[in-house]
């Protein structure tokens, strides 16, 4: 008896062992010694992680696949969190230990699950998995590139990121309508950033959420001086500014003063 696949829930379960082996295998394992898998399902990459000398945690919000693993993955029981990924509170298992996080992720809530991850980037020293391509792409874009984004700079500010490989809609069941694509995020040993990180979050936000303005336009709302406004990289758009140019305009907007 398998599980009968929820659209609601973005299940796509994987069916090619060999992808799911490949992306366990990415896991440097090093710097932790636990791993959260988001979205285990059926077990098909669950099973890779648990050959891993490491100790495996799980959290899957649909009940039906929870049942699922309890009987088929017995060791993995007492490692089962039946919730949301989004909505709990993972100090409740972890505490202040590290953990990876690993996935075959659930689609429909991508941008989601890399945000919570953001905020918990104290915790998680690696994160690996499958997104739908164009996210996987998005999230290891530089600048220049038509992808690049909000999710692009956050998630390169703190981690080293690498797209991996494509993985085509016939290896899932049901198959999805999009190419789905592998990528990992190593975080940087210096990930302590020399700006005010909260500044930094909504400096990108708000350039970004108007991306053909230039900065001088779109950051109008942080209320900032003329003379600021006068400095060059305001007459930029923000797909034009590198992780490191969008720091330095944070410290100057720090010293703005406002
Ligand atoms: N990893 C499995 C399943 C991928 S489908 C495989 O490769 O076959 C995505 C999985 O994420 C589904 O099992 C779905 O139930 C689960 N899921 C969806 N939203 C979730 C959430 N908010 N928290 C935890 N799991 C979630």
């Amino acid at each position: 008896m398998s599980v009968k696949a929820k659209k609601h829930l973005g299940q796509h379960f994987l069916t090619d062992e060999s992808i799911a082996k490949d992306i366990a295998d990415s896991l440097s394992l090093s710097g932790y010694k636990k791993v959260l898998e988001i979205g285990p399902g059926m077990g098909v990459l669950t099973k890779y992680v648990l050959e891993k000398p490491i100790e495996t945690f799980v959290i899957e919000i649909d009940t039906e696949s929870v049942e699922y693993l309890q009987t088929h993955y017995l060791t993995l029981a007492p490692n089962i969190i039946s919730k949301d990924f989004l909505k709990y509170n993972l100090k409740e298992v972890f505490e202040e230990e590290p953990f990876a996080i690993i996935g075959n992720f659930p689609y429909n809530i991508s941008t989601q699950i890399v945000f919570k991850t953001l905020e918990m980037r104290d915790q998680v020293p690696e994160f690996s998995g499958m997104f739908q391509k164009e996210v996987a792409q998005r999230i290891c874009s530089k600048k220049g590139s038509k992808v690049y984004g909000i999710l692009s700079v956050l998630a390169q500010a703190f981690y080293d990121c690498e797209y991996l490989f494509t993985v085509p809609p016939t290896v899932f069941n049901p198959p999805p309508k999009v190419d789905s694509g592998v990528m990992i995020m190593r975080r940087k040993e210096n990930y302590k950033l020399d700006c005010d990180e909260k500044l930094l979050f909504t400096v990108v936000k708000t350039a970004f959420n108007q991306r053909r303005k230039t900065l001088r336009n779109s950051l109008k709302s942080l209320n900032l001086s003329d003379k600021l406004l006068e400095d060059a990289i305001f007459a930029l758009r923000p797909e034009q500014l590198s992780v490191e140019d969008f720091i330095s305009l944070t410290q100057k907007i720090a010293a703005d003063g406002i």
